[in-house]
């Protein structure tokens, strides 16, 4: 079997490695084919498959887009995506656009908080075009306000607590619109990270596969083994594909690391199964 991973951030996004100092780090943990699915930016792609190809790696173009359904924000892996598609491109540049203006009041209300001067320092972080929570929380850690990446979200930038803006992001039908009038197919993210209950969670898989959403992310860095067996039997129920990927962000984040996912369990119908490329391009991987 190849190691196959289809969710990972580099700097385009909130990941701390560039997209090809990302590849050849997959490549050194042994894996054979990954994605890059930047936070709502297509920005990496040429460059990470530029950097796959040199050493023989599989690659599959790829996006996290940040969605709204029902009050609450929710991921959407888009896989395969053309990354010169207008209309995923417009829908992109829109979301970067609100990341921008919730940034600055994200700023504000953590100066009412006492913290000051962290749009510029967020910024900073900042490599590219997207601004998140992720540069803010490395400003907060910077400048002693909390000790480590984890403990930010326990203080700062979540619900209740200062540096939190509600956000609306793209609507989840447009998202899978968008995904798929580029050619690629649409993955629920991390379905165990929402903090939902078992009905809420029941009504986002019937909602997503409704609106178009062919996949769900089964085995994910951000679920338990537990729940690799929960989520196989939920994408069998809703008649969904399984995806794997670790949503490693890089060395500094307490993310689960590249290279050591737990294959699919049986019984559920892998996102990449009829995909041409593969196994092919897991042959000839050469990069290790
Ligand atoms: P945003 O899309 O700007 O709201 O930022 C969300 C990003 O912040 C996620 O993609 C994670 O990388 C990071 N993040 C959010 N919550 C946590 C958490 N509790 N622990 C670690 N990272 C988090
Ligand atoms: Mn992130
Ligand atoms: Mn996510
Ligand atoms: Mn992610």
């Amino acid at each position: 079997m190849f190691k196959i991973d289809l969710h990972s951030h580099s700097t385009i996004s909130d990941g701390t490695y560039t997209p090809s100092e990302l590849v050849a780090y997959a490549a050194g943990q042994g894996v054979d084919v990954m994605a890059l699915t930047d936070h709502d930016d297509l920005g990496g792609l040429d460059e990470a498959r530029a950097a796959a190809e040199q050493c023989g790696m599989g690659f599959v173009n790829g996006v996290e887009i940040s969605v709204s359904w029902n009050n609450r924000t929710i991921h959407v892996v888009g896989l395969r995506v053309d990354p010169a598609h207008s209309g995923l491109q417009a829908g992109l540049a829109a979301i970067r656009a609100g990341r921008m203006t919730r940034a600055e009041a994200m700023a504000a209300d953590l100066d009412k908080a006492g913290v000051a001067g962290s749009l510029a320092g967020a910024l900073g972080y900042a490599r590219e075009r997207v601004i998140s929570r992720t540069h803010f929380a490395r400003f907060l850690v910077a400048q002693g306000h909390a000790k480590d990446l984890k403990s930010v979200y326990r203080k700062y930038l979540v619900k209740g607590k200062p540096g939190f803006v509600a956000h609306r992001w793209a609507d989840m039908a447009d998202a899978i619109s968008w995904i798929r009038g580029s050619g690629g197919v649409a993955v629920l993210a991390h379905p165990g990270r929402y903090d939902i209950g078992r009905p809420t969670l029941h009504k986002l898989f019937a909602d997503f596969k409704a609106a178009g959403g062919e996949a769900a992310e089964v085995v994910s860095g951000s679920h338990t083994p537990d729940q690799y067996a929960t989520f196989a039997d939920m994408v069998n129920e809703y008649g969904l594909r399984a995806s794997a990927g670790s949503d490693y962000h890089g060395p500094a984040h307490n993310y689960f690391d590249m290279g050591r996912l737990s294959p699919l369990p049986a019984g559920c119908v892998p996102v990449w199964r009829d995909w041409p490329e593969l196994p092919r391009l897991a042959d000839e991987h050469a990069c290790a």
